[in-house]
Protein backbone atom coordinates (compact mmCIF):
# COMPACT_ATOMS: atom_id res chain seq x y z
CA UNK A 1 0.00 0.00 0.00
CA UNK A 2 1.13 3.39 -0.64
CA UNK A 3 0.65 6.78 0.39
CA UNK A 4 0.73 9.88 -1.20
CA UNK A 5 0.35 13.51 0.54
CA UNK A 6 -1.67 15.31 -2.33
CA UNK A 7 -2.22 18.32 0.03
CA UNK A 8 -0.48 19.47 3.59
CA UNK A 9 -1.39 22.81 4.03
CA UNK A 10 -4.74 23.64 6.75
CA UNK A 11 -6.61 26.99 5.64
CA UNK A 12 -5.03 28.03 1.99
CA UNK A 13 -2.80 27.06 -0.42
CA UNK A 14 0.39 28.35 -0.72
CA UNK A 15 3.27 28.10 -3.31
CA UNK A 16 4.67 25.35 -1.01
CA UNK A 17 1.79 22.97 -0.26
CA UNK A 18 -1.85 22.74 -1.43
CA UNK A 19 -4.74 22.22 1.34
CA UNK A 20 -5.70 18.70 2.51
CA UNK A 21 -5.72 15.73 0.41
CA UNK A 22 -4.06 12.24 1.13
CA UNK A 23 -4.23 9.31 -1.47
CA UNK A 24 -3.91 5.50 0.01
CA UNK A 25 -3.61 3.25 -2.87
CA UNK A 26 -4.65 -0.26 -2.45
CA UNK A 27 -4.54 -3.02 -4.66
CA UNK A 28 -8.38 -2.88 -4.41
CA UNK A 29 -8.83 1.06 -4.44
CA UNK A 30 -8.18 4.07 -4.07
CA UNK A 31 -9.28 6.08 -0.87
CA UNK A 32 -8.97 9.75 -0.67
CA UNK A 33 -8.48 11.66 2.92
CA UNK A 34 -10.17 14.99 2.17
CA UNK A 35 -10.55 17.15 -1.00
CA UNK A 36 -8.75 20.22 -0.59
CA UNK A 37 -7.20 22.07 -3.20
CA UNK A 38 -4.51 18.85 -3.97
CA UNK A 39 -7.20 17.00 -5.06
CA UNK A 40 -6.35 18.37 -8.34
CA UNK A 41 -3.20 15.83 -8.47
CA UNK A 42 -5.46 12.45 -7.92
CA UNK A 43 -5.45 11.76 -11.91
CA UNK A 44 -1.63 11.78 -11.63
CA UNK A 45 -1.18 8.90 -8.96
CA UNK A 46 -4.27 6.79 -9.05
CA UNK A 47 -5.32 3.32 -10.85
CA UNK A 48 -8.16 4.22 -13.37
CA UNK A 49 -10.04 0.80 -13.32
CA UNK A 50 -10.04 0.97 -9.37
CA UNK A 51 -12.83 2.63 -7.62
CA UNK A 52 -12.24 5.68 -5.74
CA UNK A 53 -13.70 6.36 -2.27
CA UNK A 54 -13.60 9.91 -0.99
CA UNK A 55 -13.43 10.21 2.93
CA UNK A 56 -14.56 13.89 4.41
CA UNK A 57 -13.48 14.76 7.80
CA UNK A 58 -16.01 17.95 7.64
CA UNK A 59 -16.71 20.61 5.37
CA UNK A 60 -14.90 23.59 6.01
CA UNK A 61 -13.26 24.27 2.62
CA UNK A 62 -10.02 23.51 3.07
CA UNK A 63 -11.18 20.01 3.07
CA UNK A 64 -13.71 20.60 0.15
CA UNK A 65 -12.79 23.21 -1.70
CA UNK A 66 -10.81 20.53 -4.27
CA UNK A 67 -14.13 19.66 -5.48
CA UNK A 68 -13.96 22.87 -7.53
CA UNK A 69 -12.27 20.51 -10.38
CA UNK A 70 -14.07 17.00 -10.33
CA UNK A 71 -14.92 17.65 -13.80
CA UNK A 72 -11.35 17.46 -14.88
CA UNK A 73 -11.60 13.65 -14.23
CA UNK A 74 -12.97 10.99 -16.15
CA UNK A 75 -13.31 8.04 -13.75
CA UNK A 76 -14.60 4.68 -15.13
CA UNK A 77 -16.56 3.88 -12.12
CA UNK A 78 -19.41 5.99 -9.83
CA UNK A 79 -17.02 8.38 -7.38
CA UNK A 80 -18.06 7.55 -3.83
CA UNK A 81 -17.78 10.00 -1.22
CA UNK A 82 -18.48 9.47 2.50
CA UNK A 83 -19.10 12.21 5.10
CA UNK A 84 -20.68 12.74 8.04
CA UNK A 85 -24.93 13.53 8.72
CA UNK A 86 -24.97 16.87 6.97
CA UNK A 87 -22.66 15.81 4.23
CA UNK A 88 -24.57 15.52 1.22
CA UNK A 89 -26.71 19.05 2.23
CA UNK A 90 -23.33 20.29 2.19
CA UNK A 91 -22.05 19.04 -1.04
CA UNK A 92 -25.22 19.52 -2.92
CA UNK A 93 -25.40 22.96 -2.06
CA UNK A 94 -21.68 23.55 -3.46
CA UNK A 95 -21.26 21.38 -5.68
CA UNK A 96 -24.21 23.76 -8.10
CA UNK A 97 -24.58 27.18 -10.11
CA UNK A 98 -23.11 29.61 -9.25
CA UNK A 99 -20.36 27.91 -8.30
CA UNK A 100 -19.14 25.38 -10.01
CA UNK A 101 -20.99 22.74 -12.34
CA UNK A 102 -23.42 20.76 -10.95
CA UNK A 103 -23.15 17.00 -9.83
CA UNK A 104 -25.37 15.93 -12.93
CA UNK A 105 -23.01 17.85 -15.28
CA UNK A 106 -19.83 15.83 -14.04
CA UNK A 107 -18.93 12.95 -16.97
CA UNK A 108 -19.17 10.22 -14.13
CA UNK A 109 -21.31 9.26 -11.43
CA UNK A 110 -21.40 10.68 -7.81
CA UNK A 111 -22.70 8.51 -5.06
CA UNK A 112 -22.67 10.60 -1.52
CA UNK A 113 -22.59 8.35 1.42
CA UNK A 114 -23.50 9.70 5.36
CA UNK A 115 -21.89 7.60 7.65
CA UNK A 116 -22.72 8.03 11.88
CA UNK A 117 -20.43 7.57 14.92
CA UNK A 118 -19.74 3.94 14.95
CA UNK A 119 -18.17 0.75 13.21
CA UNK A 120 -18.93 0.20 9.35
CA UNK A 121 -17.82 -2.37 6.90
CA UNK A 122 -18.85 -0.58 3.27
CA UNK A 123 -16.72 -0.33 1.40
CA UNK A 124 -14.00 -1.31 3.82
CA UNK A 125 -14.09 -2.01 7.69
CA UNK A 126 -13.69 1.47 9.76
CA UNK A 127 -14.54 3.36 12.23
CA UNK A 128 -15.76 6.81 12.85
CA UNK A 129 -16.01 8.83 15.74
CA UNK A 130 -16.65 13.17 16.22
CA UNK A 131 -13.57 15.09 17.05
CA UNK A 132 -13.41 18.31 18.69
CA UNK A 133 -14.18 21.35 15.99
CA UNK A 134 -16.37 24.51 15.14
CA UNK A 135 -18.54 21.99 13.04
CA UNK A 136 -19.15 18.88 13.12
CA UNK A 137 -15.95 17.14 11.90
CA UNK A 138 -15.20 13.23 12.46
CA UNK A 139 -11.88 10.93 12.77
CA UNK A 140 -11.70 7.70 11.13
CA UNK A 141 -9.63 4.46 12.06
CA UNK A 142 -9.36 2.53 8.49
CA UNK A 143 -8.56 -1.54 8.56
CA UNK A 144 -6.33 -1.81 5.24
CA UNK A 145 -4.68 -5.03 4.43
CA UNK A 146 -4.15 -5.83 7.94
CA UNK A 147 -2.77 -2.47 8.65
CA UNK A 148 -4.62 0.11 11.02
CA UNK A 149 -4.66 3.85 9.28
CA UNK A 150 -6.30 6.22 11.83
CA UNK A 151 -6.52 9.96 10.29
CA UNK A 152 -7.78 12.67 12.39
CA UNK A 153 -7.81 16.25 11.63
CA UNK A 154 -8.83 19.74 12.77
CA UNK A 155 -9.68 18.49 16.44
CA UNK A 156 -8.71 19.64 19.85
CA UNK A 157 -7.42 17.02 21.66
CA UNK A 158 -10.39 14.74 23.25
CA UNK A 159 -11.38 10.99 24.19
CA UNK A 160 -12.01 9.83 20.60
CA UNK A 161 -8.57 10.92 19.52
CA UNK A 162 -7.68 8.11 21.57
CA UNK A 163 -10.21 6.07 20.65
CA UNK A 164 -9.50 5.82 17.19
CA UNK A 165 -5.50 6.08 17.32
CA UNK A 166 -5.17 3.05 19.69
CA UNK A 167 -2.51 0.92 18.33
CA UNK A 168 -2.81 2.04 14.84
CA UNK A 169 -0.12 1.03 13.07
CA UNK A 170 -0.13 4.55 11.10
CA UNK A 171 -1.48 8.00 12.94
CA UNK A 172 -2.17 10.51 10.84
CA UNK A 173 -2.38 13.77 12.54
CA UNK A 174 -3.24 17.52 12.07
CA UNK A 175 -0.20 19.41 12.93
CA UNK A 176 -2.16 23.13 12.96
CA UNK A 177 -0.73 25.25 15.46
CA UNK A 178 3.19 25.89 16.22
CA UNK A 179 5.03 23.93 19.19
CA UNK A 180 3.78 25.29 22.84
CA UNK A 181 0.87 26.98 20.95
CA UNK A 182 -2.36 26.70 23.22
CA UNK A 183 -5.49 25.87 22.10
CA UNK A 184 -8.13 28.64 21.52
CA UNK A 185 -11.59 28.68 21.11
CA UNK A 186 -10.78 27.13 17.38
CA UNK A 187 -9.38 24.14 18.75
CA UNK A 188 -6.42 22.34 16.88
CA UNK A 189 -3.21 20.34 17.80
CA UNK A 190 0.39 21.70 18.09
CA UNK A 191 2.95 18.86 17.41
CA UNK A 192 4.02 18.28 20.72
CA UNK A 193 0.56 17.30 21.79
CA UNK A 194 0.23 15.31 18.47
CA UNK A 195 3.22 13.47 19.53
CA UNK A 196 2.02 12.67 23.16
CA UNK A 197 -1.30 11.29 21.76
CA UNK A 198 1.00 8.96 19.40
CA UNK A 199 2.71 7.79 22.31
CA UNK A 200 -0.01 7.18 24.98
CA UNK A 201 -2.13 5.35 21.92
CA UNK A 202 1.62 3.04 21.46
CA UNK A 203 0.92 3.66 17.91
CA UNK A 204 3.81 2.59 15.49
CA UNK A 205 4.34 5.97 13.72
CA UNK A 206 3.35 9.00 13.43
CA UNK A 207 2.69 11.86 10.58
CA UNK A 208 2.20 15.42 10.89
CA UNK A 209 -0.08 17.10 8.22
CA UNK A 210 -2.18 19.96 8.31
CA UNK A 211 0.01 22.47 8.36
CA UNK A 212 -1.76 26.25 9.45
CA UNK A 213 -0.58 27.96 6.36
CA UNK A 214 -0.03 31.43 8.10
CA UNK A 215 1.80 29.94 10.90
CA UNK A 216 4.14 27.58 8.90
CA UNK A 217 4.75 29.52 6.25
CA UNK A 218 7.92 28.25 4.84
CA UNK A 219 9.10 24.31 4.54
CA UNK A 220 11.80 25.27 7.00
CA UNK A 221 9.23 26.64 9.73
CA UNK A 222 8.37 22.55 9.79
CA UNK A 223 11.48 21.48 11.18
CA UNK A 224 11.05 22.93 14.37
CA UNK A 225 7.71 20.80 14.41
CA UNK A 226 9.57 17.65 13.97
CA UNK A 227 12.04 18.30 16.51
CA UNK A 228 9.97 19.00 19.21
CA UNK A 229 7.87 15.88 18.22
CA UNK A 230 10.15 13.90 17.69
CA UNK A 231 11.13 14.25 21.28
CA UNK A 232 8.20 12.71 22.68
CA UNK A 233 7.73 10.46 19.73
CA UNK A 234 10.65 9.33 17.67
CA UNK A 235 9.17 7.85 14.69
CA UNK A 236 7.47 10.72 14.00
CA UNK A 237 7.68 12.10 10.35
CA UNK A 238 6.50 15.50 9.03
CA UNK A 239 4.69 15.51 5.36
CA UNK A 240 4.95 17.59 2.86
CA UNK A 241 3.17 17.88 -0.73
CA UNK A 242 4.30 14.76 -3.13
CA UNK A 243 5.59 12.57 -0.12
CA UNK A 244 4.77 9.01 -0.82
CA UNK A 245 5.30 6.45 1.70
CA UNK A 246 4.96 3.36 1.59
CA UNK A 247 3.48 0.48 4.72
ZN1 LIG B 1 -8.70 22.34 8.06
ZN1 LIG C 1 -11.78 22.76 10.01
Amino acid sequence: MKIIFLGTNGWYSTRHANTSCILIKTDNFNLVLDAGDGLYKLDKYIDDDKPVYIFLSHLHLDHVIGFHILNKFRFKKPLEIFGYIGTRQGLNTLLQHPFTASIEELPFSLKIHEVNEGSHDIPLPFMSLLLKHADPCIGYRFSIDDKIITYCTDTGECENLYLLASNADLFISESSYKPEQVEWEWPHLNPETAAMIAKRSNVKQLILTHFDAELYNTPESKVEAENRARRLFPTTIIAHDDLELKI
